[in-house]
């Protein structure tokens, strides 16, 4: 199974972002040589905040915001329509947490700033201009630009699309230029001078999140869905460009890369040497710098890793912080001349003390959130409750599982989990409102009759109905706010005959010939967007071989997607606003993240499994099991040698041993294939081979090896008994099919419990 992910490089290169910024506030080489230092902090690192915005712009602002011509397989959306598909509902939640984190952070340096005197004869306006575009700190101004360059951006997709976008965000950065590093430019020309005089009275700086974000905003997004589409093998070559380094060359990449570095240091001097700058973020060569450098993070293949996200904020908020406090402390132990004098130690303090607290922080973060959820860990007493055969839901192992796909996932993709056939026996009511408290708010079904379940208990979102729905029940489709598939074309015209407003996702069959209307029928699928009755949210297949490895799976999944996107480009050509696109299920997040569009539909791996053993055991770092299945010794019993136990007297005792009766059996979805020896499951940490034939509601199994044990005793069957651990995909492997199926059977009379 591959596992390549790109975003791993962004990920990486936060953290040495976060650590040139560190440098451009303590000038790590000043005192040794003027000039390196003016390299270093004035040049190379400028390149740490445009990347800020660059990840930014790719994860929030429109992925799939590809190339505006009408090269084929392209799918063209508006910036901002993507996300939230029409309601950029991910776009607000960012800039919601990016409010909060810049709340958090003024609150933080107020009592700097006041002690600094930053805030004397403050005016409302004053404050108003920090607020927006200098920030209350000095470092501060990053979030407000932000912000207000993700606002701007939106707006200018809305109306100009892509290229319109870039040349309005270019325009503007070289209008912040002018008042930037080439600013004695300016000051030749008098009318010039005046008109910057305007502006550096509402913005004392040009790097802000008029002039400067946008356009690093804009380019991110452009990148970044632009290496999808590569991934997504629509590159002008129609083969897998993303397994090779992103399409280019990395060797002329990086070459490009060091050409510009080379010219934005010419250039950073040469101006330097005319006394132009009034200030040093931005140059004309800082925009080919970025571009290779974002090619090169994009091209390289790793894990995605979250944690340096939350790591890298916490580094950029907190050093001026650390800054102050190195300098204290070294005043206090009398060590200024080492501490702080030499300006090389001084940077690695800060450095080093800056990212430990900011590991510090991010785990505490993630215990609040953790301690947030209640009733977590194991349960000798509510096991008292329990009295046959239960199933125990792992809320934290469900919330972990959650997480992993989102990091697998571009923020603008949302899961949209599968909850079909009660949750995989999980129970769907119980793991969708879970689900709804972790933030997830689109879900699928297999019937409107599921859906309808879950509507009764209040859950809220999106609720998909996968399969067919019979014409007698579309009214509960209609009550019930269910999403329907369209299974086909004349069923697209029965859901319209219904007469009242449906909302529907169109499926397309793209080979796999189960459901949808066929990828060829592209003038169907546009009429139906055409039909009054009916809504048109989404437009998905279904990939059916995205859990297979050969070379023939792989290029048919390649092969239905393409499909797939020139359906979605053609009908954004004729002019239909494009709905939510979707293809992966479960086996599609992990082996072909980039095909990641506004939904993915988990299933099997959101419970912590996959189909079968092996891949099981694969994922178990990042994927754990949410169901344990558990029932009880009802009693403990002698068979002597040569005695038979169970139906058919399949069992017969070759010596005398002990056998215990537990309560479950294949009424509760305990395969009875896996009698004689098959199966077996674990008490008090050790194995219990089954015994003779499993029945109905119970099962015999041998405890001869395992001492002490006794009546009410638990039995697990799936899940973790000391040291040891059973998981679905065990249990398909001995039964011979796959975990869904082990899972999805789960009886109906089992109790379930969120643990
Ligand atoms: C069941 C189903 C899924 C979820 O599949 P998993 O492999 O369990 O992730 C996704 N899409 C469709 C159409 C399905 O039927």
């Amino acid at each position: 199974m591959k596992q390549e992910q790109s975003y791993g490089g962004l990920d990486r290169f936060r953290i040495l972002a976060a650590v040139l910024v560190i440098a451009i506030h303590t000038s790590p080489l000043g005192s040794y040589s003027a000039d390196a230092d003016f390299f270093l902090t004035r040049i190379l690192a400028r390149v740490a905040v445009p990347f800020f915005f660059m990840v930014t712009g790719q994860f929030v602002l429109c992925p799939q915001f590809f190339s505006s011509g009408s090269k084929a397989g392209s799918v063209r959306r508006p910036f901002g329509q993507c996300a939230g598909g029409g309601e950029p509902r991910a776009i607000w939640n960012y800039l919601g947490k990016l409010a909060f984190i810049y709340g958090i952070s003024i609150a933080l340096y107020l009592p700097l700033g006041i002690y600094a005197g930053h805030y004397r004869g403050l005016t409302l306006a004053k404050a108003l201009q920090m607020l927006i575009f200098e920030g209350t700190f000095y470092h501060l101004w990053y979030f407000p630009a932000c912000m207000l360059g993700v606002l701007l951006v939106t707006f200018l997709g809305r109306f100009l699309g892509l290229k319109g976008t870039l040349f309005v965000s270019g325009a503007l950065y070289v209008t912040g230029l002018l008042g930037d590093s080439y600013y004695g430019a300016v000051q030749r020309i008098p009318a010039m001078t005046s008109v910057y005089d305007l502006i550096f009275q509402i913005s004392p700086h040009t790097r802000n999140g008029l002039f400067f974000a946008p356009l690093f905003l804009s380019l991110g997004s452009v990148l970044g869905g632009k290496s999808r589409k590569a991934q997504n093998g629509l590159g002008e070559s129609g083969k897998r460009t993303g397994q090779d380094a992103g399409g280019k060359g990395i060797l002329w990449l990086l070459s490009c890369f060091f050409l510009s570095v080379v010219l934005m240091a010419e250039e950073g001097f040469l101006l330097r040497g005319l006394g132009f700058p009034r200030h040093d973020s931005m140059y004309v060569f800082l925009v080919p710098v970025m571009i290779f450098l974002y090619e090169i993070l994009l091209s390289g293949k790793s894990r995605p890793m979250r944690h340096l996200r939350t790591v890298s904020t916490w580094v950029y908020i907190l050093h001026p912080a650390v800054i102050v406090v190195v300098r204290r402390a070294a005043g206090i132990m009398h060590k200024t001349g080492l501490l702080v004098d030499n300006s090389l130690i001084h940077y690695a303090a800060v450095t080093v003390l800056s990212i430990t607290a900011a590991i510090l922080i991010s785990r505490f973060e993630d215990l609040i959130k953790g301690g947030r959820t209640p009733g977590t860990g194991g349960s000798e007493s509510k096991d008292g409750k329990r009295a046959r055969a239960w199933i125990e839901l792992d809320r934290k192992a469900l919330s972990g599982n959650v997480e992993a796909l989102r990091a697998m996932l571009p923020a603008s993709c949302a899961l949209m989990p599968a909850v079909k056939a009660d949750a995989y026996g999980h129970g769907a009511v119980l793991i969708a409102r879970e689900l709804n408290r972790l933030g997830v708010e689109a879900f699928c079904v297999a019937s409107a009759g599921e859906g309808e379940a879950l509507r009764r208990k209040g859950v809220r979102g999106e609720i998909l109905v996968l399969g067919y729905t019979d014409p007698s029940q579309f009214d509960l489709l209609h009550r019930c706010r269910l999403t329907q598939t369209i299974v086909d074309y004349p069923y697209a015209e029965k859901l319209n005959g219904y007469g009242k407003k449906l909302h529907v996702h169109i499926g397309v069959d793209t080979g796999m010939h189960r459901l949808g209307i066929g990828y060829e029928q592209r003038e169907r699928i546009g009429k139906i967007f055409e039909m009054k009755n009916l809504e048109v949210d989404g437009l998905f297949t279904h990939l059916c071989t995205s859990d297979g490895e050969a070379l023939k799976e792989q290029s048919f999944t390649d092969l239905q997607a393409k499909r797939f996107y020139a359906v979605a480009d053609d009908l954004e050509r004729s002019g239909y606003s494009c709905p939510k696109l979707h293809l992966q299920s479960s086996y599609g997040i992990l082996n072909y993240p980039h095909l990641a569009e506004d939904y993915a539909r988990a299933g099997i791996a959101l419970y912590g499994v996959l189909s079968t053993r092996e891949d099981t055991g694969r994922w178990k770092e990042i994927l754990r099991p949410v169901l344990s299945l558990k029932a009880r010794v009802a009693c403990v019993r002698r068979l002597n040698c040569g005695e038979t136990a169970g139906y058919g007297m399949a069992f017969t005792a070759q010596r005398d041993m002990e056998i215990a009766t537990i309560t479950v059996g294949y009424g509760d979805g305990l395969p009875r294939c896996l009698s004689a020896g098959r199966g077996f499951v674990l008490i008090n940490g050790r194995k219990a081979p089954v015994v003779g034939r499993i029945c109905m509601d119970q099962t015999i199994v041998d405890v001869s090896k395992i001492p002490d044990v006794k009546s009410g005793d638990v039995a697990v069957v799936i899940g973790k008994s000391g040291d040891e651990e059973i998981t679905a995909g065990d249990l398909a492997e001995w039964a011979g099919t796959i975990s869904n199926e082990i899972l999805s059977r789960m009886g109906a009379r089992l109790e379930r419990v969120m643990v």
